[in-house]
């Protein structure tokens, strides 16, 4: 088996201006011994993806975008950005299915497939967000909205999965090492379930409320290959902190 390469990516959601991408030099120099044992990304506002691309220039940090378009062609779609453009100025990944966007913006599983095919089919990596709301898994409903999430959501192996419970994004709540493994092996057998060895090797991920207090903790827990990290990744320091909590850098 070959050993997943870890990911630690930062959704900055809409935060950040143009003068605030200077933490992307401060990152890289805290960060650079990082770069060889695994990836780091950091998803800007889309406004911002072109000129973070540019700011990453000469070091290992990695652009991504928050959101695409489920259409591929181009297309009278105002305001819509497609997966290919965000390739073109720079993204490598792009998130689809956050749950902001699925709570806010009404975005159905078969839409967030939808937008990860259309990430896919321009190259670039989508990061497909799942997660239970609180009161899901107060009535003890975990297993059964994850997995059917994975099963409508991704449309393909060679993408990665968040598993970001509602209820632990923004605040200061996560789940227990148990619990983060436990929805990441059920993940993982829902992946192999449809695509195989390929969806076994997938990257999964854990989001909701990491920071540099809790990241070695949390990476402890069998089968997590990183984060996806909200507030502290706008702070060079933050994130730079989590990224070397990681134990392929430690
Ligand atoms: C997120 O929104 O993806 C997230 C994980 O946010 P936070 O880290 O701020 O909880």
């Amino acid at each position: 088996m070959v050993a997943r390469r870890p990911l630690i990516a930062g959704n900055w959601k809409m935060f950040g201006r143009l003068a605030g991408l200077g933490e992307l030099a401060a990152l890289w120099d805290l960060t650079r011994q990082a770069g060889a044992a695994l990836d780091m990304l950091l998803c800007p506002p889309a406004a911002y993806v072109n000129a973070a691309a540019v700011a990453a220039r000469g070091t290992q940090l990695l652009i991504g975008a928050q959101d695409c378009s489920a259409v591929s062609e181009d297309s009278a779609r105002t305001g819509e950005i497609s997966a290919a453009m965000l390739a073109d100025v720079g993204a490598a990944y792009v998130i689809v299915g956050h749950s902001e966007r699925r709570s806010l913006h009404g975005e159905s599983d078969a839409l967030v497939r939808k937008k990860a095919e259309a990430a896919l089919a321009a190259g670039l990596t989508p990061i497909i967000c799942v997660g239970e709301t609180l009161t899901q898994r107060q009535a003890g409903r975990v297993e059964e909205v994850v997995a059917a999430q994975v099963r409508e959501s991704v449309p393909a192996a060679g993408i990665v999965v968040a598993y970001e419970p509602v209820w632990a994004i923004g605040g200061d709540r996560t789940p227990s090492v148990e619990e983060i493994a436990a929805a990441h092996a059920l993940i993982r057998d829902t992946l192999a379930a449809s695509f195989g060895e390929a969806g076994r090797a997938a990257r999964i991920l854990y989001g909701g409320s990491v920071g540099p207090k809790n990241a070695a903790e949390i990476f402890t827990a069998a089968g997590v290959d990183g984060a996806l990290v909200g507030r502290a990744s706008l702070k060079a320091a933050d994130f730079a902190a989590i990224v070397l909590a990681h134990p392929a850098v430690r």
